[in-house]
């Protein structure tokens, strides 16, 4: 009997959901290449994000009907295009598109060659003050000149959906209800959604950009996980990796975390996206994985689907915080986590077996 499989018998799965395998491709690798997901070998499970974001489109498709029922328009989402970045716009076109899939009116924004950071605040304002924008999003990375906290400042935080500005990030660090970063709410959606309990696991977060690994570590802290950040300065990688029954890898560097670094059962959620040769990859080094994982995301197909779901159920709800009487938009919760009595009803579900050799190296 493999390490894993001990392991995979002591993780609690409440859901187990759909197994089935399809053929994925997230938002940016349709710009690239269509690549088929590995099948999983030695009985891991792959967690993919385009199941769940069918079951979330469907949903919006409804809610937009009736809102444009009740409000005579349909919501919009504002997509803004700083200088001549290529990939990114095709990124986001693509977003656009799901936008249009779900009766949702998608407005790309672009603001071309000469662009000044002042240029940029008064495009914005525009948005702010247009009464159709439900939610705008700016295109990442800017350009060098332009100063990311004056963008996303400029944004307001009632139609920040994306949950960038300080307001919305503040209101996360404190546990109040505000919106979220998407990828950040989608990688931790992903295992929750697939029936796995998270209260209690040692979990281990490799990236603390405000993007990704920062709001990922927050959310997993309210799901009442052990959290481990790690980033470029980690002295041993390697050994937080291997204590880690929930990894997250969101580095942006491929075959950084290989199976022999894993945890036997562990959980893992790949939110990579790398381009190699004409492959998208994620962080993981998928193969040596999944022999020794309980659960894994593909990449493509993991995270990168469930964004864009999430970010269009924020776009709902910022047009009902904005335009219904009563603001019923519900972007996270109205109390902060009350501490160490929370939610704690019973033993935390945790891979037993030890860890995998912490020498090995990525
Ligand atoms: P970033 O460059 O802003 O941050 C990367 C983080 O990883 C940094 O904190 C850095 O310290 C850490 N890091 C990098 N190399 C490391 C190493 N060798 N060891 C330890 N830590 C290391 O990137 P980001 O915007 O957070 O994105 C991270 C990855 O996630 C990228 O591949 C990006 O394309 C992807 N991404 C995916 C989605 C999605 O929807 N799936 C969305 C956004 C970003």
């Amino acid at each position: 009997m493999s390490p894993g499989f001990v392991a995979r018998a002591t993780l609690r799965c409440d859901n187990p959901g759909d197994d089935s395998l399809s053929l994925v491709a997230g938002p940016v690798v349709a710009a690239v290449t269509a690549e088929v997901v590995p099948r999983p070998r030695d009985g891991a499970r792959l967690l993919e994000g385009a199941p769940m974001a069918a079951e979330i489109r469907g949903r919006i498709s409804d809610e937009v009907s009736s809102f444009s029922n009740r409000h005579g328009f349909r919501p919009t989402l504002a997509v803004v295009l700083i200088g001549a970045d290529a990939p990114s716009a095709v990124y986001l076109q693509q977003i656009v598109r799901t936008c249009e899939r779900t009766g949702v009116t998608g407005r790309v924004v672009e603001i071309g060659e000469r662009v000044t950071t002042a240029l940029i605040q008064r495009r914005i304002d525009e948005l702010n003050r247009d009464p159709l924008v439900s939610g705008i999003i700016v295109q990442m990375p800017l350009p060098r000149q332009i100063p990311l906290r004056a963008v996303i400042e400029a944004i307001d935080p009632r139609k920040d959906i994306d949950g960038l500005h300080p307001g919305n990030a503040g209101l996360l660090t404190l546990g109040y209800e505000g919106f979220l970063p998407a990828t950040a709410q989608a990688t931790v959606e992903i295992v929750k959604r697939s029936g796995y309990r998270l209260q209690g696991l040692d979990a281990t977060v490799i990236g603390r950009s405000n993007v990704v690994g920062r709001p990922v570590s927050l959310l997993l802290q309210r799901e009442h996980c052990t959290v481990t950040m790690c980033h470029r300065q980690t002295r041993d990688l390697s050994a937080h990796v291997a204590r880690a029954d929930l990894l997250v890898v969101a580095a942006g560097s491929p075959g950084l975390v290989t199976g022999a670094m894993l945890k036997p059962g562990a959980l893992v959620v790949d939110v990579g996206i790398n381009v190699v040769g004409d492959r998208i990859v994620g962080d993981v080094d998928f193969e040596s994985a999944l022999p020794v994982v309980e659960a894994i995301t593909p990449v493509p197909g993991g995270v990168g689907p469930l964004t864009n779901a999430i970010l269009l159920e924020h776009l709902l709800a910022a047009a009902h915080a904005q335009h219904d009487e009563a603001g019923a938009g519900r972007t996270g919760r109205d109390e902060p986590d009350s501490g160490d009595q929370t939610g704690e009803g019973g033993p935390p579900a945790v891979p037993s077996a030890p860890g995998a050799d912490p020498s090995a190296s990525g």
